[in-house]
């Protein structure tokens, strides 16, 4: 397993893997919805987000688990909630 803690990069190379598929890609629009839902700010520790701890969008069911990308199961997440929050959860 390699560690990488810059910018998502393991994130990034499962959405390239979705993308493929033309599918569960949070679009701008939903991840507009679910900012705006959730007042831009991480749902765990309420961080407003930077450019060093960004929000991002959590799947509530995982994706590979078969969750949509749709409002209802997006949640606003810092990278380092998110972050955490994979480690304990898998
Ligand atoms: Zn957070």
């Amino acid at each position: 397993m390699r560690k990488r803690t810059r910018r998502n990069s393991k994130r990034r190379e499962r959405h390239l893997l979705h993308q493929k598929k033309g599918s569960r890609k949070v679009s701008h629009d939903i991840r507009d919805q679910v900012l705006t839902r959730d007042g831009h700010q991480c749902q765990h520790c309420g961080t407003p987000g930077s450019s060093r701890n960004r929000l991002t969008m959590h799947h509530k069911i995982y994706r590979r688990h078969g969750g949509p990308a749709t409002v209802d199961n997006l949640i606003t997440l810092c990278e380092s909630c998110h972050h955490d929050y994979h480690q304990k959860m898998g």
